[in-house]
């Protein structure tokens, strides 16, 4: 018969627990044995159980029998010429995912996929002309932070670590992939592991508005909200899911947002795209729009890809409309363009899953 193992990496502590037990590996009070396994696989990145040498070597070859804590592969790694690194990481199904470290003077961060594709269609955004495949796993999404570090030798997570930051803005609408993202958001935040502080890991939605309430209660991370457009007919074209989910609901969600306070501002999106919503006219609608929200808006210039329908707004326009915000009294800092050269910047990312599909198809005419 043979023995499926069960990959530890995703499980959660008690389910890691379980499965010893019921492996008749620990009694049900050696929780110490589950603390020390997470310290060696959260902490350490071992990508052995080898390498578990706390535990006894006739203990790791009974956990040899019932566990693997095997990455994805690595198909590619693609270096920008300002340090951005992007990893294409291929999934057991043979599917793409992409994820990008954005390194800065004082932190770094890890933009992580939710899903392979995306259902939602916004059309400043390549993902989202890759049909939505499917959604990750756990297993999928913490993986993804595991191959970052590997690669950047950023193990034991300590407080100098060069991953100091992950969002969750990469492929995908983290929100419909609802439990995956929060147990992963669990795991990163485990303090006897990667431990990273919630207040470094931001979770992004195009808005699904019954799940923003209930992130907020239930899970603790930074809020930000893909916004792009004060006016519904403007959203609807730029932001699709708009049409279910009207600037009204939006908004009314994020004042509602269990955890908004000014120590915890939820951070607005915008895109600078050239005569589309880039206007004085706009800036002062958002303001209107947010007005009371503890917030803070990103003003993220528009990355072109390949036939994009949109242009970037000019480097003077994007600074007016800024000054016009932080004159209104919220903090609006222009986000820098990263790893365009490598198709990394934000929005850019697209997995070349269904492309390769198609070029086979055409091979096998
Ligand atoms: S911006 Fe996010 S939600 Fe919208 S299509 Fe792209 S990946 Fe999907």
């Amino acid at each position: 018969m043979t023995n499926i193992k069960t990959n530890i990496i995703g499980l959660s502590r008690d389910e890691i627990k379980s499965k010893l037990i019921e492996s008749d590996l620990i009694k049900s009070d050696e929780s110490f044995r589950v603390k020390q396994i997470w310290h060696w696989l959260y902490f350490h990145g071992v990508t052995s159980i080898d390498d578990m040498t706390s535990i006894s070597a006739q203990l790791r070859e009974e956990l040899k029998k019932v566990f693997s804590l095997q990455r994805p592969n690595l198909d590619k790694e693609q270096h920008s010429v300002d340090g951005t690194k992007k990893w294409l990481i291929k999934l057991s199904d043979g599917n793409l995912v992409e994820t990008v470290y954005i390194p800065e003077d004082n932190r770094g961060t890890l933009c992580v996929s939710s899903q392979v594709g995306c259902t939602l269609n916004c059309k400043f955004c390549h993902t989202g002309t890759q049909k939505l495949v499917r959604n990750l796993t756990t297993e999928e999404i913490v993986s993804q932070l595991m191959i970052a570090r590997d690669q950047l030798k950023d193990w034991p997570a300590n407080e100098n670590r060069k991953i100091s930051n992950i969002v969750f803005m990469g492929m995908g609408e983290p929100l419909y992939n609802y439990d995956a993202v929060k147990k992963s958001v669990q795991i990163f935040s485990d303090p006897e592991g990667i431990k990273l502080s919630t207040k470094r890991i931001t979770l992004s939605t195009s808005g699904i508005v019954p799940q923003i309430l209930e992130w907020g209660n239930e899970v603790d991370t930074v809020l930000a909200i893909s916004l792009h457009a004060t006016n519904d007919d403007l959203r609807n074209e730029i932001v699709p899911i708009n049409k279910k989910y009207p600037l009204q609901k939006l908004i009314q969600a994020c004042r509602d947002y269990p955890r908004s306070r000014n120590s915890r501002r939820i951070t607005f999106e915008y895109v600078m795209l050239k005569g589309v919503n880039d206007s004085l006219a706009d800036a002062q609608a958002l303001v209107d729009l947010i007005e009371g929200i503890p917030a803070k808006i990103n003003l993220i210039p528009f990355n072109p890809w390949p036939n994009s329908p949109y242009e970037c707004s000019s480097n003077n326009q994007i600074k007016k409309f800024g000054d016009f915000i932080n004159d209104a009294g919220y903090s609006s800092p222009v986000r820098k363009t990263r790893g365009q050269d490598i198709m990394a910047a934000c929005g850019q990312l697209k997995s070349d899953s269904i492309k390769v599909k198609k070029s086979l198809r055409r091979l096998e005419i």
